[in-house]
């Protein structure tokens, strides 16, 4: 048993404070951090629980809905608005994990959810994400679950959420405050991919508290799908998913949404892929043009080298499922 310091937040400039030493972590839900502390994977000097802050409102703001870092991923997928405007977020939700988990995983926690590469959570094997310049065993080893599109020679690990997959295709927005303020990523800039350094994953400044996502609940947002193959019918991570979101007017695409899940080493967008939606008639043919462009450039290896295959079917059937809701 290893020690370390729990302090309990009581407002947002409380928990900054607490969290601005040296191997501090914030504490929300739990289900991930704590897993990988009783591996060992994760040892914190202080563990900062902003469970109680007052960040777990889901509300209409602007042109879209700003959700609290502290919705439980259970409130967001039955919430009535994000249903009927963010469909996909929902179905992204209820296809991950298990109810008990939902009920107690947070938006912010799901954020910055950590792979689950078998060998970072092993500490017998190596693994530059772990401790950097150890080597990856994962490149010699099963690479079932593994990415196939932005790995490097130092990490091929897969990013393992759903929600983000959805935040992605929807343009979210991320806010988060620090010592130096408060200000807004762009959803894309959230997640780094491995390249030389693959133990840094977040554009976060150390102490930085994610506080809320903004979704723009655009026409594209109301008809988006989320599609998910896995290996077993509930609680397994994603072998391929996709998130995909068409606004269909007059017989053509005007305006288009794509991510895929499982094959990226972070949730994977291709703004190439989306263009080539736009302006065309919906078919199985524009989608599966689309679907190849998105996953140009894929690495694979003998274990996960079905993915490529896969993932282009399944980006195709949420094309066309979001097709059919438009
Ligand atoms: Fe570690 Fe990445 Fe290699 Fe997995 S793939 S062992 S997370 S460096």
């Amino acid at each position: 048993m290893r020690l370390f310091q729990y302090q309990r937040a009581v407002g947002i400039d409380d928990a900054l404070r607490a969290g601005a030493v040296d191997d501090a972590a914030f504490l929300a839900g739990g289900t991930s951090l704590v897993d990988l502390m009783k591996l060992e994977v994760l040892n914190p000097a202080r563990l900062v629980d902003v469970g109680r802050l007052e960040l777990t409102r889901i509300e209409s703001e602007g042109d879209g809905l700003r959700i609290g870092a502290l919705a439980t991923n259970s409130d967001v997928a039955e919430n009535a608005e994000v249903q009927e405007k963010l469909p996909a977020l929902s179905e992204a939700l209820l296809s991950g994990a298990s109810g008990q988990i939902r009920n107690a995983a947070t938006v912010g926690g799901n954020l910055l959810q950590r792979t689950r590469c078998a060998y970072f959570r092993d500490l017998a094997t190596a693994c530059n994400k772990r401790l950097p310049g150890a080597g990856c065993d994962a490149l010699q080893g099963w690479t079932r679950m593994h990415a196939i599109l932005g790995t490097s020679d130092h990490c091929i690990a897969a990013h393992p959420s759903d929600m983000c997959v959805a935040l992605a295709a929807l343009d979210a927005t991320v806010r988060v405050r620090g010592a130096s303020g408060q200000r807004d990523l762009p959803f894309a800039g959230l997640h780094l991919l491995p390249g030389d350094h693959p133990e840094l994953e977040f554009a976060l400044a150390p102490g930085e508290l994610i506080t809320s996502v903004f979704v723009p609940a655009t026409p594209q947002a109301a008809r988006s799908r989320y599609v998910k193959v896995r290996d077993r019918a509930s609680y397994a991570f994603a072998l391929a998913s996709c998130a995909a979101a068409l606004h269909v007017e007059g017989g053509r695409i005007r305006a288009a949404g794509l991510a895929l899940g499982g094959v990226g080493t972070k949730p994977w967008r291709v703004p190439e892929a989306e263009a080539a939606l736009v302006g065309k008639a919906p078919s199985d043919q524009v989608f599966a043009r689309a679907a190849e462009i998105a996953l140009r450039g894929a690495r694979t290896r003998p274990d996960n080298s079905f993915k490529v295959v896969l993932a282009r079917r399944t980006a195709v059937r949420a094309l066309r499922r979001a097709a059919e809701a438009a």
